[in-house]
């Protein structure tokens, strides 16, 4: 990537901008609109946009980082930086568009664009595998299919491109058309719309009317008449249309779908001749996204014996970053998806984020950046890893091990994979966070694999973009200025401890809250530097929590008391948090007690009370309202009545998941999150809004057939009356998976269909009915995901989600993945 070259003083009259500046002839390169990730910070420009918070507050952030131009629209920063350009604009997202729309215009390059609920972001990688013979494609990065996203995609635009594929997705009326303005696509692809995401339309024509903008320009549009039934055909965009369908009449009709081995076999009718493809992919949206690409081969022209060759070469695209456990106590983030600058630095982003330990080793196959040479595209790469604060760099590759000076730190090169994988004993690695990121043609998988530690075959996976997803659902709730403390007891709710708190801080939360000493130790010494509350302080470890500079909830006078002997003649202003018993009946001073309470805190110097908090008991119950509101009237009395004492204003809480979607009024100075986090929220009809984070897999061993009336498993408690077929997979109640989920009332999803438990649950493994099920050791069986939900299992057995999830044991391994 070149990059466009624009100076300030061009982009301001683009944007018919104010300006204030020292220089407006600097070059620009990059647009950066996240003070987190900043690539080259001279060539940069940072626009100041708003959402949840005030992108202004991140300039500063932004001018530590070396950035010195600003697109703003608030002008009181322009003195507080004297030597910085501004750009003064009316509204900082309009400018980014606007300046987008202006770089478009100056190509004429053959554009496609996709939209849809799902498969936008596959559709769009399958294609630039599928074309990059022919083109040089410039194309979204990951899912960058958004009102920001899609500006910065069009914005890699340059010279030497001759096909764009960009992806477009919205989420509300009146948005398509900014991005369809930006993208301008002569081929239009739209691939299907689900149910899912309708929040912000009230109805599904709604939905595909605002979609189809995006291609009222276009000359030719590709899509299936099953996903476009509410809008009738003359009012379908495209000057030139091309369907495709696999249940009626289309351009090309799929008449036979087919798996054969990990394969699927398609045949169809094109142009009344039968034709036929094989896809590498067994799975139902693999068939539909290649179904889809199959008919944009063929409306751009290739023939079918073309087409087919390609499409049988396609392989699976990962979007994910995986973190997992290495050898040597390491953390290995395993990044397969492509080997480009920009992902690199998306990468490199995740590395600083994960901060768990000093030193950070990439392991980097060379780049292939076309229109670029070597020395430029090293001396970029050296930059970028030495300003992420790289401590060690092993190339991979004749060209980058060409370019060794360039790399100021501990550097090994190797000519090839394979000349790495036969060094590979001799060298130490330990105690260190590798990223692992290489071009396909590298194979870099089997460097992950020497570097991972063996998984065993139950594995908790959690999605941490929709962790983030659910975070800033719970942001756009809470009013501005109220802070948010994230709940990460019992290791985050089961999901694991400082890959979550890492994630929270990158994040900005304010606070971060432990049930014990010792999560919130652990959280320290993984570098969390997030102020910390702990609930349940011991006495014995208040030595740790003093040497940790943790937080204590104080609950009784004689904590406080303990807790005070317990600081030296040196501490003064330890911050605590005092808990009030507004009606839980659980842990917290009530009203008799607070006029010690208040003469004690007021007489001791050596503490300082950071908060006053009280919790609900049944803030997601509509039955229990009056008496939630009682909790708020009498922790609100309480509250105040302890400030107008102690003389200064410590921050007011009461509202934890729930209460934040139901009692908008209780949010105080700070709200508690906790289990919406993780993707659950008993206020919200189906957790609507909220995204699924973890899915619990686990493996099939071994698979039997079994006679009439014979009985599986201890005490005979599975009987299997007419005979049948089982498989038993790697998960018992030592894993979480409790005895409650015996003999048929817990199910797994195996092969797409949902089978029961049969017999009781050992303490290892679980045998599954799987009669009349292809199924084979080393299947999956997946004990809960997005289709077969955690509330369901909870349901099953008659408990609450947090208890599914704290259940899932130390043992599983946990598998964390970030786009
Ligand atoms: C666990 C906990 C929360 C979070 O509750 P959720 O329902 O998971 O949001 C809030 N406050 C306190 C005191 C808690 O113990």
């Amino acid at each position: 990537m070149q990059n466009p070259i624009y100076t300030l003083a061009k982009i301001a009259e683009i944007l018919n901008a104010d300006t204030k500046w020292v220089d407006g002839e600097v070059i620009i390169h990059y647009l950066v609109i996240d003070s987190r990730s900043v690539l080259v910070p001279e060539h940069s420009v940072f626009f100041a946009l708003s959402s949840h918070r005030d992108g202004h507050e991140f300039i500063k952030d932004a001018y530590a980082k070396d950035i010195r131009n600003f697109v703003i629209t608030d002008a009181k920063y322009v003195n507080q930086y004297p030597d910085c350009n501004f750009l003064l604009v009316d509204d900082a997202l309009a400018a980014l568009q606007q300046l987008a729309i202006y770089h478009r215009k100056q190509f004429d390059l053959k554009t496609i664009g996709i939209t849809g609920s799902n498969g936008k972001t596959i559709v769009k990688e399958w294609l630039y595998q599928l074309l990059a013979a022919d083109f040089s494609i410039v194309k979204s990065p990951k899912s960058y299919n958004s009102q920001i996203g899609v500006p910065l995609s069009v914005w890699q635009i340059e010279a030497d491109d001759t096909l764009g594929i960009f992806e477009a997705g919205i989420s509300a009326v009146n948005e398509m058309q900014h991005l369809a303005e930006i993208i301008r696509p002569e081929i239009g692809i739209l691939t299907n719309i689900g149910e899912a995401h309708a929040e912000g339309f009230s109805s599904k024509k709604e939905k595909l009317t605002e979609k189809l903008k995006l291609f009222a320009a276009s000359d030719l549009f590709i899509y299936s008449p099953e996903y476009v039934t509410e809008v009738s055909t003359k009012d379908l965009p495209g000057k030139q249309k091309f369907s495709w369908s696999s249940k009626q009449v289309a351009d090309l009709q799929i008449t036979t779908v087919e798996p054969i081995e990990g394969n699927c076999y398609l045949r169809a009718i094109y142009q009344n001749t039968e034709i036929e493809c094989m896809l590498p992919f067994k799975d139902k949206a693999s068939i539909e996204n290649g179904m889809i690409c199959w008919a944009t081969l063929l409306a751009l022209g290739y023939t079918p014996e073309q087409a087919d060759l390609r499409l049988e070469k396609l392989s699976h695209v990962s979007m994910r970053l995986e973190l997992k456990n290495g050898i040597n106590q390491c953390s290995i983030i395993d990044d397969s998806y492509s080997a480009d600058i920009s992902s690199l630095a998306i990468a490199l982003d995740f590395l600083n984020q994960q901060n768990q330990h000093p030193k950070k080793t990439v392991i980097l196959s060379e780049l292939f950046e076309t229109g670029r040479d070597d020395l430029d595209l090293y001396t970029e790469i050296a930059e970028l890893l030495a300003q992420k604060k790289v401590s060690r760099l092993i190339g991979i590759g004749t060209h980058i091990s060409r370019y060794a000076d360039l790399f100021k730190f501990e550097t090994q090169f190797f000519d090839d994979t394979n000349a790495f994988v036969e060094a590979f004993p001799g060298l130490q690695f330990n105690h260190e966070t590798i990223l692992v990121k290489g071009a396909r043609r590298f194979e870099f998988g089997r460097i992950s694999k020497l570097l991972t530690q063996k998984i065993h075959d139950t594995v908790l996976e959690i999605d941490l973009n929709a962790m983030v997803g659910n975070l800033q659902f719970y942001r756009s709730k809470v009013k501005p200025g109220v802070k948010i403390m994230a709940m990460v007891k019992a290791f985050s709710y089961g999901s694991g401890s400082f890959e979550i708190a890492n994630l929270l801080q990158f994040h900005k939360v304010d606070y971060l809250a432990v049930a014990y000493a010792d999560e919130g130790i652990a959280l320290r010494k993984a570098g969390i530097t997030l102020p910390i509350m702990v609930m349940s302080p011991e006495e014995s470890a208040f030595e740790a929590i003093i040497k940790h500079r943790l937080e204590p909830e104080i609950y009784s006078l004689e904590i406080l008391n303990s807790f005070l002997n317990a600081l030296s003649d040196y501490d003064f202003d330890y911050p605590i948090h005092v808990k009030i018993d507004s009606g839980m009946h659980r842990l917290g001073f009530d009203r008799p007690e607070i006029d010690s309470l208040s003469i004690l805190l007021k007489d001791s110097a050596r503490v300082k009370v950071q908060s006053i908090f009280s919790h609900l008991v049944a803030s997601d119950a509509a039955e229990h309202d009056g008496f939630t509101q009682q909790q708020i009237d009498k922790f609100k009395i309480i509250a105040d009545q302890l400030v107008a004492i102690l003389g200064y204003k410590p921050l007011l809480h009461i509202s934890n998941t729930s209460g934040i979607s139901r009692w908008p009024e209780a949010q105080f100075d700070m709200v508690r999150l906790g289990i919406g986090l993780y993707g659950f929220d008993s206020a919200l009809a189906n957790n609507r809004g909220l995204q699924t984070v973890m899915v619990l897999k686990t493996t099939v061993t071994q698979v039997k057939t079994l006679e009439p009336g014979e009985t599986v498993g201890y005490s005979r408690k599975g009987m299997m009356q007419n005979g049948g077929k089982i498989a038993t997979v790697k998960i018992g109640y030592a894993d979480g998976y409790t005895r409650y989920f015996g003999n048929g009332v817990g199910k797994m999803l195996v092969n797409g269909h949902l089978v029961p438990v049969i017999g009781s649950i050992c303490m290892d493994m679980t045998m599954l009915d799987v009669s009349g099920i292809d199924v084979k050791p080393g299947d999956e069986a997946i004990v809960f995901n997005q289709e077969h939900t955690i509330m369901q299992l909870a349901k099953d057995i008659n408990t609450i989600p947090y208890e599914i999830l704290t259940n899932i044991s130390q043992r599983v391994k946990r598998v964390y993945f970030y786009e």
